[in-house]
């Protein structure tokens, strides 16, 4: 019984085979199907992931162009810091040197304003000195002047030049000269009164009174004669 029963069972066994041997293909139909969909959303995935990735490196290397060029740029400026600062520093050495050697000039400057003001203490004492020589001068010229008149028993006429004490006379540097404020020189003196400053050109400062008389052409030969002191 339990023979018979199994040997149906495999006849029934053998009966469905072939119908599952058509469903088989079936389902493998499908399952490739369901497999080449599962694919090709895989593959639109991995492409969309591609895509995506392609975007990111493009995006990322227009970042690390701008990047380079940012670097490239700060390079260059501190390339033109380095420039500047070493130009700074070359100006600065010349300054220094330069304002070196201006205060070594201030410092000459000082020097000969001292020497200056030396000089000038000079002047000044040296025209006191003439000016008091003068006085004495003039003094012992009187008292010549006062013996001769005693002498002759009256006043005479002065026929001397009384800066140089030589006798005026037709001699060409002894001629007697007239100056505009009226006192007389010989010829010789009045040449060594001759000024040639900045204010005064040509010009005699009278020695009696310091009065000016501009000198014309001729120079001091074109000075007046006084006659009257020559002829006597
Ligand atoms: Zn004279
Ligand atoms: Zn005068």
């Amino acid at each position: 019984m339990l023979r018979r029963s199994k040997r149906i069972a495999e006849i029934e066994k053998r009966k469905n085979q072939p119908e599952d041997l058509i469903k088989k293909p079936k389902l493998s139909e499908e399952l490739i199907q369901r497999e080449i969909e599962e694919l090709n959303a895989n593959i639109v995935n991995l492409e969309n992931n591609t895509r995506r990735t392609d975007d990111r490196c493009a995006t990322e290397k227009t970042e690390n162009d701008v990047l380079r060029l940012r670097i490239h740029v700060s390079e260059m400026s501190t390339r033109r810091a380095k420039h500047q600062t070493s130009e700074v520093k070359i100006t600065l050495k010349k300054t220094t040197k330069e304002a070196g050697s201006l205060k070594k000039q201030i410092g000459e400057m000082l020097g000969e304003l001292e020497n200056f003001k030396d000089f000038d203490e000079a002047i000044t004492k040296a025209k006191k000195e003439t000016s008091s020589n003068r006085q004495k001068w003039m003094e012992e010229i009187e008292k010549i002047q006062e013996k001769q008149e005693e002498k002759n028993g009256g006043p005479i006429e002065w026929k001397m030049c009384e800066i140089c004490a030589f006798e005026y006379s037709e001699e060409e540097k002894k001629v007697p000269r007239v100056l505009n404020c009226g006192h007389t020189i010989c010829t010789e003196c009045a040449g060594n009164f001759i000024m040639n400053t900045f204010n005064h050109h040509n010009t005699i400062r009278c020695p009696f009174d310091r009065q000016l008389t501009q000198l014309r052409s001729g120079g001091v030969y074109g000075l007046p004669r006084n006659c009257a002191l020559v002829n006597l």
